[in-house]
């Protein structure tokens, strides 16, 4: 656990945290169980914090952050991850893994921009979006951010024209059958029959391809769909070497993880398909792109009731979030919300059945329905967990109500 230990220290002192006021909080306190520590911990910043919270905000744990890139490390040791800064780009929790030893995989001038800010050196850096914005290239070659996804013979022009010095890597589409909440293999990624002349592409353009990288979807529950996409990528190894083209020497495993114990498959099996793969080339470096692994769990929402009608049986209550803000989540990412109130129940407490809104004047902006929630009074705060991944990221400010202005606070559980 973090704690007063060298590894938090450095966490507490990156840029992006050091600024930042942390509550440390106790998950010992009362001999609060696991979940309740999470309870605990927002009750806690809602009686101290000066001034006292009035809307909606989240709460970013940095030990929950320390603690996912130690499993990362004793699961994938040989694999350096790549934040995805798009998953949830609040600074304190770029900077925090920036001092645990992590990348950054960026897709805009804006991500790059933000991630230089706090301090990283642009070769910790990816360009990991396929098709780019000249301006937004042109800008990667003026800061010196030269290793950059590509997946097109368009994308090689435009980088020969932009930014001739960059490295690329060839996104192959992962395969079918990784069961992803967000499939991105319908947007991206060479297919098999477009290899060869992508990378011919390249070697006549004079731009280098450094090597390959995939990503198999986000969330993907059949941790096996590795297995298949090393292999491809080997065979485009093997396709290069065939050209005569110089030996690559990056393999970029991508996104895809979710924390738990479908990391720890998923990391067996991508542990097993690189030796099998690529245990005959120890040069090359692998490297991922997580995004929805260390983002997800490490942040909690707590919102406050707005808003309440009786109608005979049901409740019905308005917060201050919902799908047009953090909890967009809820479509753009299938997230299930199982909001819980602050308040511990007291025994003998009834529960109605509810609905909850969201607070835009947009019937779809609901994010309950037929829900069982103990009576609740205008005033009181609703807690969501997991909602670090794909949440204030894609929010927006509809209806006047910011997603951007929404509070993040930094935490350090012990
Ligand atoms: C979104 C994205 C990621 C992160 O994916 P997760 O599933 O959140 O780990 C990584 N790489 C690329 C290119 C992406 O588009």
């Amino acid at each position: 656990m973090g704690g007063g230990s060298p590894t938090m220290q450095a966490v507490l002192l990156a840029p992006g945290v050091r600024d930042r006021k942390v509550v440390s909080f106790s998950r010992a306190v009362d001999a609060l169980k696991e979940k309740d520590a999470v309870a605990g911990l927002v009750s806690t910043i809602v009686a101290t914090s000066s001034p006292a919270p009035r809307s909606a905000f989240h709460v970013l744990d940095l030990a929950k952050v320390v603690d996912l890139f130690r499993a990362w490390r004793r699961a994938l040791p040989d694999v350096r991850p790549y934040y995805a800064v798009k998953c949830n780009p609040e600074p304190a929790l770029v900077g925090a893994l920036a001092a645990l030893g992590a990348g950054f995989d960026c897709a805009s001038r804006a991500e790059i921009e933000a991630v230089l800010a706090l301090g990283v050196h642009p070769r910790h850096i990816v360009y990991a979006n396929p098709c780019k914005p000249e301006p937004h290239l042109e800008y990667a070659a003026e800061v010196g951010v030269g290793l950059a996804t590509y997946d097109s013979e368009e994308e090689v022009a435009k980088v020969r024209r932009c930014h001739p010095g960059c490295e690329l890597l060839l996104r192959l589409k992962g395969p079918d059958g990784g069961e992803a909440k967000v499939d991105l293999g319908t947007k991206y990624g060479a297919h098999a029959d477009e290899v060869v002349p992508l990378l011919l592409a390249a070697q006549r353009a004079g731009v280098a391809v450094a090597g390959v990288s995939f990503h198999v979807g986000s969330g993907a529950s059949r941790v096996g769909v590795y297995r298949g996409a090393i292999e491809a990528a080997r065979a485009a190894f093997d396709a290069a070497a065939a050209l005569g083209m110089p030996p690559m020497r990056v393999l970029d495993i991508g996104g895809g993880f979710t924390a738990g114990a479908t990391f720890d498959e998923a990391a067996a099996v991508i542990n097993d398909a690189l030796v099998r793969c690529f245990g005959d080339l120890p040069c090359v470096e692998v490297i991922s792109e997580p995004g929805r692994y260390f983002a997800e769990t490490a942040f909690t929402l707590a919102a406050r009731v707005i808003g309440k009608r009786t109608r005979g049986a049901v409740r019905e209550y308005w917060i201050d979030d919902g799908l047009y803000g953090s909890l967009n989540c809820i479509i753009m990412d299938h997230y299930v919300p199982r909001p819980r109130p602050l308040a511990s129940p007291r025994p003998g407490d009834k529960t109605h059945t509810s609905t909850v809104f969201g607070p835009t004047c947009d019937s779809l902006d609901t994010v309950v329905t037929g829900y069982q929630l103990p009576e609740m009074s205008v005033g009181d705060w609703l807690i969501f967990e997991d909602m670090g991944a794909y949440t204030t990221a894609s929010g927006s400010n509809f209806n006047g109500f910011a997603t951007s202005e929404m509070m993040v606070y930094v935490a350090n559980s012990s």
